[in-house]
């Protein structure tokens, strides 16, 4: 079958024929997949900066962000059948079976030793077929099948939102997100970025009843800046608007949620995040030394503010259970607007396309494998 694989000691890119993964146990699911989104992750691993092969394989297939239909089940699968749509997570724990990968937490493993398919030591699901067991599947209902590859991408969020209302609980009761209207204190949440993650940050805080702004290089006009006022937060350019400016306008930062991937930035808008507040990191930048920061400020500003800042990697199944429930949520409160978030789609086959680099208009790229067959 055809995939996508990069060879990182050759530093190539080619569609490979690989072998058709076949069911090795009662509760495997053999899945056909359909699209799966382009992240700057995958360009990443594309650029040879990221990414580890399968030991023993000098390539890796890659795509995390997917969308497959199932194909076929083991004889003890419950609860999926042939014909339905289906989000696989990407984590799978450590074979030590660590206590967070035991009780199916490889998003915190302790010894690092756990694999994320497409990325990380395990192939990934831009390729025909993909096997993997029912506990890893998300079932997807049929009314999201369009946007369902927004899923991956969303549990980053939902990742992070389960840590902020945990890290939140230690605050007076009117600062728990999710609960009473918006005009409550401790509601203001920035987002760095206007990329998927960005968006799908903005949203999930919105429908939340927070406030939210957007920051982002782009001055408006532009679709990404229509998306952020389309679902009723506020969009800034740093290139229009200095960041203290920013800053002063919406009042007490109680969220900084970066997703620019630029430890840079991050350090720069750090000093506007407000007393009590959170900033979360979800980017994997490479490693570089390019900033000197105040961290006698910076030190000083999280023991008065009693701020906290927290990385967050993705997902729990809890996580994707929470995005398909939102995705939904957004669907009803913001028509389009999902499937406005997919600028482009491009045939597997054509390599050279899916794999150059789409320019500042893209929001989500998606890679086309096959069609869904109706069931
Ligand atoms: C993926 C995550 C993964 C992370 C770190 C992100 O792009 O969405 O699933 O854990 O990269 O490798």
């Amino acid at each position: 079958m055809k995939a996508l694989a990069v060879f990182p000691q050759e530093k190539k890119i080619r569609l490979i024929d690989h072998p058709l993964p076949t069911l090795s146990s009662p509760t495997d699911i053999k899945l056909r997949m359909l699209r799966v989104g382009v992240c700057g992750t995958d360009r990443e691993i594309w650029n040879f900066e990221y990414g580890e092969p399968p030991p023993g394989s000098d390539y890796l297939i890659t795509g995390h962000e997917s969308l497959g239909q199932v194909a076929e089940v083991g004889s003890a699968v419950r609860d999926i059948a042939v014909g339905d749509l289906v989000v696989p997570t990407v984590r799978r724990g450590c074979p030590e079976k660590c206590l967070s990968c035991a009780n199916q937490q490889p998003d915190f493993c302790f010894t690092g030793h756990f694999t994320e398919r497409g990325i990380k030591k395990a192939h990934g699901y831009m390729t025909e077929f993909v096997v993997d067991d029912q506990m890893y599947m998300n079932k997807i209902p049929t009314s999201l099948r369009e946007v369902a590859v927004l899923l991956e991408p969303l549990t980053i969020s939902e990742k992070a939102l389960l840590q902020i209302e945990t890290i939140q609980s230690r605050l007076h009761w009117e600062c728990r997100i999710g609960e009473g209207p918006d005009d409550k204190s401790c509601r203001n949440a920035l987002v760095l970025g206007a990329g998927p993650v960005g968006l799908l940050a903005a949203m999930a805080f919105r429908s939340r009843h927070m406030r939210v702004a957007v920051v982002a290089r782009s001055p408006q006009p532009n679709a990404k800046a229509d998306i952020v006022e389309k679902i009723g937060a506020r969009y800034y350019s740093s290139e229009q608007t200095p960041i203290a400016d920013l800053a002063r306008d919406m009042g007490n930062i109680d969220v900084l949620f970066e997703a620019t991937g630029a430890a840079k930035v991050a350090y720069d808008v750090m000093p506007y995040l407000g007393a009590n507040g959170i900033f979360v990191f979800t980017s994997v930048p490479a490693p570089h030394k390019d900033i000197t920061i105040d961290a006698g400020t910076m030190m000083r500003n999280m023991v008065l503010k009693n701020q906290v800042i927290v990385g967050t990697v993705n997902a729990p199944k809890a996580a994707f259970q929470n995005g398909i429930a939102d995705l939904q949520t957004f669907q009803k409160q913001w028509p389009s607007v999902l499937t406005s978030m997919i600028t482009e789609r491009i045939s597997i086959d054509d390599i050279e396309a899916a794999v150059a680099d789409r320019g500042k208009n893209e929001i989500k790229t998606l890679l086309t494998i096959a069609s869904d067959q109706p069931h």
